[in-house]
């Protein structure tokens, strides 16, 4: 998002509720191909050529809400992604805007 005014608050909400409404890319799934990231592509569905749906547990093939990759920080109420180098693009680009921050319950604005 390019509002100046956006400060990520690291309170996980976004990678805790949204999982489900999540897509990957073909960029993304490239990128994960050539890192050889099996362990975040064992997460990914595609459901039609082109089309990815994340996050999909690998065992049960049920549509996650919380993200796998998200992890709390000790004795914080703080949350880090630990695929931030490589997390999908929807990701990269959340919220794409204020309307879309208060859709979603992101309160970094
Ligand atoms: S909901 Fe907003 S403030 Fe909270 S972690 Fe996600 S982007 Fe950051
Ligand atoms: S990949 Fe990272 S930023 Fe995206 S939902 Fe998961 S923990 Fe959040």
């Amino acid at each position: 998002m390019q509002e100046t005014d956006f400060s990520c608050l690291q309170c996980g909400h976004c990678c805790q509720a949204l999982g489900s409404e999540l897509s990957a890319t073909a960029e993304d799934v490239a990128l994960w191909e050539e890192h050889g990231r099996d362990d975040i592509l064992a997460w990914v569905d595609e459901v039609a050529p082109g089309i990815y749906d994340l996050w999909i547990h690998p065992r049960t093939g049920e549509d996650v809400r919380r993200c796998p990759w998200l992890r709390k920080l000790p004795g914080q109420e703080k949350f880090i992604c630990c695929i931030q180098d490589m997390k999908p693009e929807v990701c990269r680009n959340y919220p794409v805007s204020k309307k879309h921050a208060e859709e979603t319950g992101c309160k970094g604005l």
